[in-house]
């Protein structure tokens, strides 16, 4: 099954090749051009993505390394349109590769998992147009690019990248994390990218090549992250559906380390963040097609996680709201696999917050019953309510307000009790008013983490 679905990812590309290179073994086209793909060639095949498929496609220039190489993002999406067709924002995917310039099986994974797409949509595959029509999918395929010509794990300055992002930078015994958190053009260019274009994303995948593993957060701490269920979820629904790939804490599946890409991914950004590890055996002899079927194999997980990146998130969804005397009986469940821990049911007016509830909790994939008291709410003839929540557990994920639809709210006889002065529960009703889906926004705070230090010894990936 995985190498039909090897065969099957790579279709657009010359089939007779493709099956050639399968009869042999691994890699077939168009793989084995990639697994050590230089700077330049990479840079010469985006750009014709670009100007062949100008409809997905959209080729960013977002830095250059040290040695002057531009960074380039594949966009993709159906840019067509702006939005969703029921006029929501889409949802956004950020990957990168590449970030240690000897692993080149990452980086390759991070050009496939371009490339799956624009052939997918050139050939209507269902999958890839309904991802690209929902979705906008972010791939910096080659962080280190300078790294990569030269085939050595460091950048230029002989700095690991992935140990030099500004997540409890240097605090673990790790070697070369750089002179300050960022002092790398590449890593600081990545983060720029990460806090103004893709803040939204809810999920960032980096693409490393060391043991066939899939690490979530955290490398510092061996404690499971406060949105434990979703990675649990999806470590979950993975092994049962797709692959049995280990997927660990990234501290305790691996080696602790500290100032990496994901961990500032996570505990910064706030993101579901993934590394990708493939296994290093891609020079052993006879191993040729154990590789294709693994490359396979993350693929397909990471096309799972893509199609399913609505669900990384809280997303509370009303289903009662009764305003009875003085009080808010709100029943929520939550559509979305993360928990939320600090929702509040807000009354705006004018944009202004008039008024607050107290906070209540709705567990992943779960539902709530609540009593709020509304004792000092005033409602008036233009107000309207919204939930006010976190998309995760985790102190640096994104606050989204949502409007409460008006058809799910009840007043009931007797609520005038207290409702001053718009106390009729006919014109509570009235006034509440119709409004769509507001544009989330974006509240960070600083990162909370659990505070605990775990030193040990740091290894090599
Ligand atoms: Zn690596």
């Amino acid at each position: 099954m995985r190498v039909v679905a090897v065969l099957a990812m790579l279709l657009a590309a010359s089939t007779a090749t493709v099956l050639v290179g399968a009869e042999e073994g691994w890699p077939g086209e168009p793989v084995d051009n990639h697994v050590h793909m230089t700077w330049a060639a990479m840079t010469i095949e985006v750009n014709e993505w670009a100007d062949e498929n100008p409809d997905i496609v959209d080729l960013a220039d977002v830095g250059k390394s040290e040695l002057g190489r531009s960074l380039w993002v594949v966009r993709l999406s159906d840019w067509s349109i702006e939005t969703k067709a029921d006029g929501s924002a889409k949802e956004i995917i950020y990957i990168d590769g590449g970030h240690h310039g000897n692993e080149y099986l990452g980086t390759a994974l991070a050009w496939l998992s371009a490339k799956w797409y624009i052939n997918g949509w050139n050939d209507g595959n269902e999958e890839a147009v309904r991802v690209l029509q929902n979705s906008e999918v972010h791939v910096l395929i080659m962080l280190n690019p300078d790294g990569n010509d030269i085939d050595t794990r460091w950048n230029i300055n002989q700095v690991d990248l992935n140990r030099n992002y500004d997540h409890y930078w240097n605090t673990c015994p790790t070697t070369q994390p750089g002179s300050s958190a960022f002092s790398e053009s590449e890593t600081s260019a990545n983060s720029v990218y990460m806090n103004t274009v893709v803040p939204e994303a809810d999920l960032y995948v980096t693409m490393h090549t060391g043991v066939w593993i899939m690490l979530y957060p955290w490398g510092k701490w061996p404690e499971q992250p406060s949105d434990w269920e979703l990675f649990h979820y999806i470590r979950d629904d993975v092994h049962a559906n797709i692959s049995d790939i280990p997927i660990q804490n990234a501290n305790q599946g691996l080696y602790p380390n500290c100032g990496t890409s994901r961990d500032y991914g996570y505990g910064v950004m706030g993101f579901p963040t993934f590394t990708f590890e493939t296994d290093d055996e891609q020079f052993v002899p006879g191993s040729a097609e154990s590789l294709e079927d693994r490359l396979g194999e993350e693929m397909d997980v990471m096309r799972y996680l893509i199609d399913n990146v609505w669900y990384w998130r809280a997303r509370l969804s009303v289903t009662s709201f009764v305003v009875e005397d003085g009080d808010i009986a709100l029943g929520i469940e939550n559509m979305g696999h993360a928990s939320t821990s600090n929702a509040t049911v807000r009354y705006i007016d004018d944009g202004e917050v008039k008024w607050t509830s107290e906070s209540f909790g709705v567990n992943a994939t779960n539902s709530t019953q609540t009593i709020l008291d509304a004792s000092n709410l005033t409602m008036t003839d233009s107000g309207q309510f919204e939930l006010y929540y976190q998309k995760r557990v985790i102190d640096s994920s994104l606050w989204v307000n949502e409007s409460i639809p008006t058809e799910q709210i009840t007043i009931s006889e007797g609520s005038e009790k207290g409702w001053l002065p718009f106390a009729s529960p006919i014109w509570a009703v009235l006034a509440i008013g119709l409004a769509g889906i507001r544009r989330n926004e974006r509240f960070i705070d600083d990162c909370g983490q659990p505070d605990q230090t775990n030193v040990s010894q740091n290894a090599d990936s």
